[in-house]
């Protein structure tokens, strides 16, 4: 069982809501529970400089994503096409889903 719950999960679509990166949205790439942060595709790029390795030979800048806070990012319902805030559910066959508080629409697909 995961102590730590997350709201988000893997190929969700968020918001960031905070930090320099305000008001820009993505996928999720991946998740960092014990880090209570997210890689979230093309938000909160950096530029990382690389020594030439065996991987790659010439070195260099490389573009990478950074893990952005979780508590920076609200999950976007594709239907209220914005941030919202995130409910529950109890479906019939006893799967618990994540629902938009806004419109009820559910989030897991
Ligand atoms: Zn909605």
């Amino acid at each position: 069982m995961a102590v730590i719950k997350l709201h988000v999960k893997k190929d969700d679509l968020v918001m960031v809501v905070a930090g320099k990166d305000k008001g820009k949205s993505g996928k999720v790439l991946r998740v960092l529970p014990e880090k209570s942060r997210v890689l979230v595709e093309n938000l909160n790029v950096v530029k990382r400089h690389t020594r030439p390795s065996q991987a790659n030979n010439e070195g260099g800048i490389i573009e990478k994503e950074a893990p952005i806070a979780i508590s920076n990012l609200m999950i976007m319902c594709e239907k209220c096409d914005g941030p919202v805030r995130m409910g529950k559910r109890l479906l019939e066959d006893g799967r618990r889903v994540r629902t938009c508080r806004q419109c009820g629409d559910q989030l897991d697909r």
